[in-house]
């Protein structure tokens, strides 16, 4: 028999002392982890062991892991808020356990039932809600895992794995400077059939070196093309305001989900609301493909207003300019963003913080 996976088994053992963080303004994205993990191992014949709550440590893993070497491996990326009124809240968990469970059905990984995923998070954070760093931009950024850990060269279904969280508190993340991007057409980030639309550890590591080179060359990040089309800005989802001069119309947009782009949970949250809050008289939103052409064409006609970058780690990052071989697409933007740049901010940080109360930010207590 297989066993499910039971959160009404959590063991929990705590540290005796927790460790010190450096002050809000000091803490840099990831670098820190807190004092403990959440893990639960699982056997393709017995089925899930008891899930556990305790104090940090290394993993003892054998160098023939299936991880190491076929990279079976997925993550998600969530935060855990203090709001204005002191409640510890978490963005949407059960968006993030779908996704989760979107990855690892792709790489043969055991799927995580949902809701015991959202119930082992809460508990979780309950844990380590006295580290979550406070003030509007702070959080405690949470990290569920699964990788594969059966021992063997030869490559199948992995017989063996582990679910996992770690958190790690986080400042209000910052560009240091004017976002530029390079709009890269000599590498991909994903293609129809690939696994883009999945948070796979195997998708990000061939991006570092692309990103390596745009660095090289002034930019902050890469904006992924797909036959000219405008995907994603490294690990963030695109969005532009466009101006139509002849409807006089603006349109709020980004790319489709057509396989090729993962499905972030801000983009999806933005959306709902843009759809929502924002006046249908005079804007129009879609989820459409937009060419870089038609980009740079429509930037000459000043018709480009704002640009921006969407994800947990940064909500929204404002872009400044985009460069395309010799041409420049230079936003009209101050540092901060344009105005829809800072309303969406502000949308999504209110319900975070619990300014605005909203079922897409859960009370954990
Ligand atoms: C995680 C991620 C995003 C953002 O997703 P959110 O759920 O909004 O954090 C966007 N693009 C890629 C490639 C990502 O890995």
């Amino acid at each position: 028999m297989s066993a499910p996976l039971d959160p009404t088994k959590l063991k929990i053992t705590t540290v005796g002392s927790r460790k010190t963080y450096p002050p809000n303004e000091e803490l840099t994205f990831g670098k820190i982890m807190t004092d403990h993990m959440l893990v639960a191992e699982w056997d393709s014949e017995t089925g899930w062991g008891t899930p556990e709550i305790k104090p940090y440590a290394d993993f003892q893993m054998d160098p023939a892991s299936y991880v190491f070497h076929y990279a079976f491996c997925c993550f998600e990326g969530q935060k855990a808020f203090v709001g204005e009124d002191d409640q510890v809240r978490i963005f949407r968990p059960d968006k993030n356990m779908a996704r989760l469970n979107k990855s690892t059905s792709r790489i043969a990984l055991p799927t995580v039932d949902p809701d015991v995923g959202v119930k082992l998070m809460r508990e979780f954070v309950k844990i380590e809600k006295d580290v979550i760093p406070k003030g509007r931009g702070m959080s405690l950024y949470l990290r569920p895992t699964v990788i594969a850990n059966n021992a063997s060269l030869g490559v199948g279904v992995p017989t063996k794995a582990l679910f996992y969280i770690i958190a790690s508190p986080v400042g209000s993340y910052k560009a240091s400077g004017p976002i530029r991007l390079k709009a890269t057409d000599d590498a991909v980030r994903s293609w129809p059939g690939g696994t883009g639309d999945t948070k796979l550890g195997a998708n990000y590591a061939p991006c570092v070196v692309p990103q390596q080179q745009a660095a090289k060359e002034g930019f902050m990040q890469n904006l992924w093309l797909f036959n000219g089309y405008l995907t994603e800005v490294g690990m963030m989802n695109f969005f532009l305001v466009f101006l139509n001069k002849e409807t006089g119309k603006k349109e709020f947009t980004t790319a489709p989900l057509d396989g090729l782009i993962l499905e972030g949970v801000t983009r999806m949250s933005i959306l709902e609301l843009a759809r929502e809050r924002l006046d249908p008289t005079e804007w129009e939103i879609t989820e459409r493909k937009v060419h870089i052409t038609e980009l740079i064409e429509r930037s000459k006609k000043n018709e480009v207003l704002e640009a921006f970058g969407a994800g947990t780690a940064a909500i929204v990052s404002p872009v400044q300019e985009v460069c395309y071989h010799s041409e420049s697409v230079v936003l009209p933007t101050a540092v901060d963003g344009g105005e829809t740049t800072k309303l969406v901010r502000k949308w999504i940080q209110d319900i975070q913080y619990g300014v605005d109360v909203h079922p897409f930010a859960e009370v954990v207590n």
